[in-house]
């Protein structure tokens, strides 16, 4: 299929579609003038006049509905085409909540279309159950996004602390910061849904800053309960958005600084997506190095990255997918990939965490394939400060003898 739109000529007084017609295409008008028009009654209705610059037929397209009026060109209209898959990939691409205003918008006006034809102002059917079904779940989406923005400035978001197993040293050696949403009406809403929603728009910087600041805080108090001998640090989630905020290593050794803690006690993790803009994490992994604050590449082998270029980008830690870990030890398939995943990072010098480590077969497994960290349920669920630093504490059963 060609990818360069194509040009067409309509001579004046030429139909350009037709009402019912199914849209396969919108324009772009170069030239000429265009009446869009429907039936009403007997009686044409004419609904605007096109001119150049404007686009034409984009409608039907976007909501994939037969064209609900006729075009014609009224002087010679020279066009480009729009495909209708170009259209609909920027669509399906677009703010999900922005996508479904567009298509309320469709639905209204040709609501109000139809009514306008018929003659009454009241002839509006009720909405079909998929379109409010979908007006349900933006009205929703929009109320939780301003509860979560009130939750920040109440407070009412935590962060819990999964901790992070060194198979070598035997001990835990840092934890993952896990911000958590008890709602008060809703209940806990899990970060799968709220993270990503708040990704969906710039909502997740101050998510992010307020995960930030609260994993500092909390780390600072664990200190003043804890030996000086024990000073873990703690990963932070860090989303593209906020990876954009101009000077963002400096903010976070900032923040680390802030609450008396040295930057090397924070590492940052940082999705695959993110990675594959090769020039900005350079740039984030250089300056965060800079304040001795560690990244890692999280979720390793869900992304699009693969193996391929991560020679390019100095991670000091790779967080494995806990797909990769979860078939342990028994899938040969899955035992022959994370041993070679392991011998290279190794080779990169790039520290392996594996997620997701339940049971303790698959510590063992593991440890034999050259991974030396690992965080799951083996060792501890993310939890509430003072139940970290228990774990702290009383040096925590040994999981593996050596
Ligand atoms: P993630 O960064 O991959 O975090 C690990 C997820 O795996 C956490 O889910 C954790 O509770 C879960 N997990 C840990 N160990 C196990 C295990 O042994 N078995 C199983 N089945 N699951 C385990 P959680 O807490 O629901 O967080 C989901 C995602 O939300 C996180 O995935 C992260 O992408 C995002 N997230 C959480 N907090 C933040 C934040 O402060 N900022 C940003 N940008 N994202 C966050
Ligand atoms: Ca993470
Ligand atoms: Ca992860």
């Amino acid at each position: 299929m060609p990818s360069v739109s194509a040009s067409r000529i309509f001579a004046a007084g030429e139909r350009i579609f037709t009402e019912g017609d199914e849209p396969d295409v919108a324009f772009l008008i170069e030239s000429g003038r265009v009446e869009v028009w429907a039936n009403q009654g007997a009686k044409r209705l004419t609904l605007s006049f096109l001119g150049a610059g404007e686009i034409l037929g984009e409608m039907a397209v976007i909501d994939r509905a037969p064209r609900s009026a006729c075009a014609d060109a009224i002087t010679e209209v020279v066009v480009t085409e729009i495909r209708a898959d170009q259209l609909r990939e920027r669509l399906d691409e677009a703010d999900p909540v922005l996508r479904s205003l567009l298509i309320g918008l469709l639905t209204r006006y040709r609501r109000g279309l139809r009514a306008a034809r018929v003659g009454t102002g009241s002839a509006e059917p009720a909405a079909d159950d998929q379109a409010q079904e979908q007006q349900r779940r933006i009205a929703d989406k929009i109320r939780l996004e301003r509860e979560l923005l009130e939750a920040i400035d109440r407070e009412e978001l935590r962060v819990a602390l999964q901790p992070i197993y060194d198979l070598d040293e035997q001990r835990i050696v840092g934890f993952e910061a896990l911000v958590r949403w008890d709602h008060p009406i809703r209940g806990p809403v899990s970060p799968a849904e709220f993270i990503a929603l708040a990704e969906e728009t710039s909502l997740i910087v101050p998510v992010g800053h307020y995960a930030l600041r609260k994993s500092c805080q909390l780390l600072a108090e664990l200190d003043q309960q804890l030996p000086p001998e024990i000073r873990p640090w703690v990963a932070v989630n860090i989303s593209a958005r906020q990876s954009i905020v101009p000077d963002f290593a400096d903010l976070l050794a900032r923040t680390a600084q802030e609450f008396g803690l040295s930057p090397r006690r924070l590492k940052a993790e940082i999705t695959e997506s993110l990675a594959l803009d090769y020039e900005r994490v350079t740039e984030l992994i250089q300056r965060c190095r800079h304040h001795g604050i560690g990244v890692a590449l999280d979720d390793f082998g869900t992304g699009h990255s693969g193996l391929g270029h991560l020679h390019r980008l100095d991670f000091d830690s790779i967080k494995l997918d806990r797909a990769f870990v979860t078939p342990l030890p028994q899938d040969a398939k899955a035992v022959a990939l994370v041993r070679g995943i392991a011998t290279m990072l190794n080779g990169l010098n790039a520290e392996v965490i594996a997620e997701g480590v339940e049971t303790l077969e698959q510590a063992k497994a593991l440890r034999q394939l050259g991974v030396r960290y690992i965080q799951g349920w083996l060792v501890g669920r993310p939890q509430e400060p003072q139940a970290v630093l228990r774990q702290l504490l009383d040096p925590p059963t040994v999981i593996l003898g050596q």
